[in-house]
């Protein structure tokens, strides 16, 4: 059977390995499996989370309300916006698929970093854009800037803090690219470790409302899966001007996001007290790993989010690492596909980091 031609230069997303995998793979129990590999909250969620959607299971089998009314308040108030500003869909990834194929056609050009999250360039290939990426593995605007005055692109992906580096932009220096871009060129930036960032340093904190006054050709994406604990609610949000969230809205399924995941949602973001803990915990215990590289001599990226990348020596093979890990039980990110002899480790709870420092240290 032939398939859309474009389908052919598509890989498939690599997600971190499910603990039901590794338990049918290698028949090691699962309480003895860490999974480190997706940037989950590893203190799970808020409990008022888990009440609320326990009290409203009765409603599984009425249709969602479509209109989100609810998280959209709660979203409106919590960025000082509108509900047009919003759209809310099954994980940022579908918002980032939206925004693709509104904007984007065969032959437009789309510019991203270097190294950044990979499902840019899978929805891009959807429509046969043309991928430009920037050479320096951090984040560098001034580079940006260079390709885009070069190319014109007509989407700039920046994420801030970056996945799979961890590293993050300053604010500032965001808002005065921004000012150089022109209107027509939609400038996404995916904010979706900000929780993270903002407690670390301040100078970080890139605020939604800002750029939608100032800008209309930029659009903020969030997420409830990293620091509000819920990856397997599969929901996240876009913020922009009502013009690009009107265009979005053309691309949304009906009901692209169950009752369950947007009660979920609204509470998540009522209680700030949870996820302030989680991040607090979260920095504590990346001073641990970066004791034990310090030790090791091993490099790391200055990380800004949930998880930290461990540069290894060329003699040391990330694959074969992440590999003999996972026979141990520990599930990590290798980032060979993304040209790096690294790999990507999520700061779990004290227990799960003191068994990774364990298990590396008799691999290594
Ligand atoms: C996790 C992640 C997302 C989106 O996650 P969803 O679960 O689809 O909301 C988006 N961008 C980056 C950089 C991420 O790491």
């Amino acid at each position: 059977m032939k398939f859309n031609t474009k389908m052919k230069d598509i890989k498939n997303y690599e997600a971190g390995k499910p603990i039901e995998l590794v338990v049918r793979e290698f028949g090691i129990e699962p309480k003895d499996i860490v999974k480190l590999a997706s940037n989950e909250n590893p203190y799970g969620c808020s409990s008022k989370v888990k009440d609320a959607v326990s009290n409203i299971l009765t409603k599984m089998s009425l249709y969602p309300d479509d209109s989100m009314m609810d998280l959209k308040a709660a979203l409106a108030k919590r960025f000082d916006l509108k509900d047009e500003n919003i759209i809310i869909g099954s994980g940022s990834d579908q918002v980032i698929e939206f925004l693709i194929h509104a904007k984007a056609q065969e032959g437009t050009k789309i510019l991203m970093n270097s190294i950044t999250f990979a499902m840019y360039e899978i929805y891009a290939k959807h429509v046969g854009a043309e991928i430009l990426r920037t050479v320096s593995q951090e984040h560098d605007l001034d580079e940006f800037y260079e390709i885009y005055k070069k190319e014109k692109p007509s989407i700039i992906f920046i994420c801030t803090p970056n996945n799979p580096t961890g590293d993050a932009i300053d604010a500032q220096k965001l808002f005065d690219f921004l000012m150089k871009i022109d209107s027509d060129t939609l400038v996404v930036i995916d904010g979706a470790y900000m929780e993270y960032a903002i407690s670390k340093d301040s100078k970080k904190e890139v605020k939604p409302k800002e750029l939608i006054e100032e800008f209309e050709n930029v659009i903020y994406l969030g997420t409830f899966s990293k620091a509000y604990g819920l990856g397997g609610m599969r929901i996240g949000y876009g913020l922009a001007c009502s013009n690009i969230i009107k265009e979005l809205y053309k691309l949304r399924p009906p009901f692209n996001v169950t009752t369950l995941s947007l009660e979920a949602a609204k509470v998540a973001l009522g209680d700030e007290e949870f996820v302030k803990n989680s991040v607090v915990a979260n920095f504590s215990e990346m001073k641990r790993y970066e004791e034990f590289v310090n030790e090791k001599k091993i490099d790391i990226i200055e990380s800004y989010t949930n998880f930290v990348t461990l540069c290894l020596n060329p003699s040391q093979n990330s694959s074969q690492i992440a590999n003999l890990l996972l026979k141990k039980g520990m599930i990590v990110r290798d980032l060979s596909s993304y040209n790096m002899n690294a790999i990507r480790v999520t700061i779990g709870t004290k227990e799960q980091n003191s068994r990774f420092f364990e298990l590396i240290q008799e691999i290594l």
